[in-house]
C-alpha cells in the first residue's frame, strides 16, 4: 500500500478498507509514514468525511494501537465525561472530585491537551505545581479504586494513536470532522474500561462544530458508535456562543474551578458542572430521582465535600496543594491590561473562537507541536451575552508575560463583543439533554 494513492482515494471521497485505515494510523504511529502524509490524509476526511464502517474502522484501529484497561470490581460502576471541546471549558476539573465525592462512582479520566482554539484538560491540570498527569496504567488504576478518581493524558500505551493524530490535527486545522471527533473521544473512552460516557457536546461560535444541527449529528454518531462498544453514553447540548464562565486560560481556569467547588463560581459553570454529573450517576442508578440526584451534588459543593476530593486528586498526583489552598499564591503574568466597553447596551454576541484564538497569541495555548504553555495566561471576561453594559465599564481583561502580542490584541479584543441597543432574547435553552 502506498500513503499517496490513499490520500488520493480519500480526496476523491471514497471509501478506505478497515486495512487501508489502520495502515495509515499505525503506519503514523510507528513512524513509517511522515507528519505531511498523515496531515495530507486529515484534511481529506476533513473535506470527504468517513461513513460509518470507515468510523467504526477508525476507532477500532486508534482503540487497538494501545492496551485497554478493565477493572476488577464489578460492583462498582466506572464511568467518565467528555466534551467535544469549547472555549473556558473547566467542566472536568469539577465534575470528577464532584463525582469521586458522592462515592456513586467512580471515575478514571483521561484528557486531553489544548486543541485548536480550545483547552485541554490535561493542560489546566499540570497548571498547578507539581500536578503530575503521567502515570502507568497499573497505577491509574490503582487510583482509581482507592480513592475514586484518578485524572492523567493519554499514556504511551493507551490510544498511543490519538496522541500522535491529536497533535497533528491541532496544528493542521483538521479538528473540525465528526469522523475525526468521533474516533479520538471514543477511541480514549472506551479504552477507560469504563460503563458509562456522559458526553458534553457543544455548539455555537466557540465549538468545533458550531452549527446546531450538526452538533446534534456528532452527539447523535458519538451515542452510536459508543453504544456498538457497549457504552451507556448520555449526550449533553450545550450552548457555546459565549465563553464558559468568567476565565479563558489554564491557571485562571484552575482558580474558577476551585470557587465553583466550593460552592461559589459562575452559576452557568455550576449548572453544567451538576448536569452533567447528575447524568453520570443517573446512568448509575436508573432508578434515582433526578431532583434527589441534584440535591446531593448540590450539597456536595456547598459543602466543600467536593473541593476536598478535587485537593486529595491532587495531593495523590503530587500537587502542591498550598496553591490551591491559596491561589493568590500563584504567579501573575508581568502584564494585565483591562478594556473597557466602548457602548453602552446589551451584549447580544462574543465571538468566543476568536477569544480561544487570542488566549493562544497571549500565550495559553500552542501554536506548534513545541510551543510551551504559559499557564498565566488568558483573559476574563466581566460582560456574558445578554448583559447590560455601559460605556467604560470593565469588558474584558488580558494576561500575558508577551508585551507585544497583549499591546497587539489590546486594540482588538473589543471587537469580540457585539454591543446593541436592542434587548436581547435567547434562541435557545443553554443546554438540552438528549
Ligand atoms: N476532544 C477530543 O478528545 N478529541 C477531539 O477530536 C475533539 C475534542
Amino acid at each position: 500500500m502506498l500513503p499517496y494513492t490513499l490520500i488520493e482515494k480519500k480526496q476523491h471521497g471514497k471509501a478506505l478498507s478497515k486495512d487501508e485505515i489502520s495502515f495509515l494510523v499505525n503506519g503514523y504511529v510507528n513512524k513509517s509514514i511522515p507528519d505531511y502524509q498523515m496531515a495530507a490524509f486529515l484534511m481529506a476526511v476533513y473535506f470527504k468525511g468517513m461513513n460509518a464502517d470507515e468510523i467504526n474502522a477508525y476507532i477500532d484501529v486508534i482503540l487497538n494501537s494501545g492496551r485497554r484497561i478493565s477493572f476488577e470490581d464489578k460492583n462498582t460502576f466506572y464511568a467518565d465525561k467528555h466534551s467535544t471541546g469549547g472555549v473556558g471549558d473547566k467542566i472536568s476539573l469539577i465534575l470528577a472530585p464532584l463525582a469521586m465525592a458522592s462515592e456513586k462512582v467512580k471515575v478514571p479520566m483521561i484528557s486531553g491537551r489544548s486543541l485548536g482554539h480550545t483547552g485541554g484538560t490535561l493542560d489546566k491540570l499540570e497548571s498547578i505545581p507539581g500536578f503530575s498527569t503521567q502515570m502507568s496504567l497499573e497505577d491509574f488504576k490503582k487510583q482509581t479504586d482507592a480513592i475514586g478518581c484518578a485524572l492523567i493524558g493519554q499514556t504511551d500505551d493507551l490510544c498511543p494513536a490519538d496522541k500522535v493524530i491529536y497533535s497533528l490535527r491541532d496544528v493542521t486545522a483538521t479538528v473540525r470532522s465528526i469522523p475525526l471527533i468521533c474516533g479520538s473521544i471514543l477511541s480514549k473512552k472506551i479504552a477507560e474500561g469504563i460503563q458509562g460516557l456522559v458526553l458534553d457536546v457543544k455548539t455555537g461560535n466557540g465549538a468545533f462544530i458550531p452549527e446546531y444541527e450538526q452538533s446534534r449529528h456528532l452527539a447523535e454518531q458519538l451515542k452510536y458508535f459508543g453504544e456498538a462498544y457497549g457504552l451507556s453514553v448520555s449526550p449533553v447540548i450545550s450552548d457555546m456562543n459565549e465563553p464558559l464562565g468568567d476565565k479563558i486560560g489554564n491557571w485562571l481556569e484552575v482558580e474558577e474551578s476551585l470557587d465553583v467547588l466550593k460552592g461559589g463560581g459562575p452559576a452557568k459553570v455550576r449548572e453544567l458542572s451538576i448536569v452533567l454529573t447528575a447524568e453520570m450517576l443517573s446512568m448509575a442508578d436508573p432508578g434515582r430521582s433526578h431532583d434527589d440526584i441534584r440535591k446531593e451534588l448540590e450539597t456536595l459543593l456547598d459543602n466543600g465535600k467536593a473541593y476536598e476530593a478535587f485537593l486529595k486528586i491532587a495531593e495523590v498526583q503530587g500537587a502542591e496543594v498550598a496553591y490551591l489552598e491559596n491561589p493568590s499564591k500563584y504567579p501573575s503574568s508581568e502584564h494585565i491590561i483591562t478594556l473597557k466597553s466602548p457602548a453602552s447596551g446589551t451584549i447580544f454576541g462574543i465571538d468566543s473562537y476568536q477569544l480561544g484564538l487570542d488566549s493562544i497569541d497571549l500565550g495559553a495555548g500552542r501554536r506548534t507541536f513545541a510551543e510551551k504553555i504559559d499557564p498565566k495566561a488568558g483573559l476574563i471576561v466581566h460582560k456574558h451575552v445578554g448583559d447590560k453594559v455601559e460605556a467604560g465599564e470593565n469588558l474584558i481583561t488580558l494576561k500575558s508575560d508577551k508585551k507585544n502580542a497583549i499591546e497587539l490584541l489590546s486594540r482588538e479584543v473589543v471587537s469580540r463583543f457585539t454591543i446593541s441597543d436592542k434587548p436581547y432574547i435567547s434562541k435557545r435553552d443553554f443546554y438540552e439533554i438528549l
